[in-house]
């Protein structure tokens, strides 16, 4: 038990009760999984808080209950393979790692994405491979998969991710025209075509990239 065991408890009760997380899995791992050491040094007394907070190299790790829906909504089983774009602290990652079968996970900033390689051998977790680069172009080779989270706004939806899904695959993503707010939206690959759904607003860092903003 770590010192922050407390108010790691308060923020899933949180998720839980205020939030209406309701998949007894994701409250599990996020109860188990050290908030605080994905977060930069000076700011670990915040970890725990219902807000986002700034890491290295301009970005954030996502609120607490961001990450709770967004994991809720791709419906992981042990036998999942997911994709995630976006890296950033590598705190999404773990979470997703153990949930499923295997995590494929792109961050674009070579400094981020190589703190989330070491933080995630530090872990001990050993079914996530990273890379360096766009990931609004999926990764082929590992396709299809079940699931696929961008944890960056995005203009509109990147065709290659949605084609990257298995038949009942779900893309979670938030999009929105203006750079700085978006809506939770999640796809649904059918045997035609594909369901949408609205799940809130919110607000991310832009996803930069060939099927992104420019910049
Ligand atoms: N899930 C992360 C969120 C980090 S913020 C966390 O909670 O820590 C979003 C991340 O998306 C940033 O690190 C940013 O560099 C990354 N990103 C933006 N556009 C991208 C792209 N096209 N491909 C991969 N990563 C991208």
């Amino acid at each position: 038990m770590d010192e922050y065991k407390i108010a790691r408890d308060k923020m899933v009760q949180r998720l839980a009760e205020h939030y209406k997380i309701s998949d007894q899995r994701v409250l599990d791992v996020m109860s188990e999984v050290p908030r605080h050491l994905f977060v930069p040094e000076a700011l670990k007394f915040q970890a725990y808080r219902d807000n986002a907070l700034p890491i290295s190299s301009n970005q954030t790790i996502s609120q607490p209950y961001i990450v709770a829906k967004m994991t809720e909504l791709l419906e992981l089983t042990p036998a999942c393979k997911v994709l995630e774009i976006g890296a950033g602290s590598g705190y999404q990652t773990i979470i997703l790692a153990k949930l499923a079968r295997a995590v494929y996970a792109i961050e674009r900033i070579p400094a981020l994405a190589k703190e989330a390689k070491q933080k995630l051998t530090e872990f001990g977790v050993k079914n996530v491979t990273i890379s360096c680069e766009d990931g609004t172009n999926g990764w082929p080779i590992y396709s299809p998969f079940d699931a696929v989270i961008v944890a960056a706004g995005s203009p509109s939806v990147p065709n290659p991710l949605l084609e990257q899904l298995k038949p009942g695959g779900k893309l979670v993503i938030p999009i929105g025209e203006d750079p700085k707010s978006q809506v939770l939206f999640r796809f649904i690959k059918e045997a035609q075509g594909y369901t949408t759904e609205e799940h809130g607003a919110c607000s991310f860092v832009p996803l930069i990239g060939d099927h992104g903003w420019e910049s």
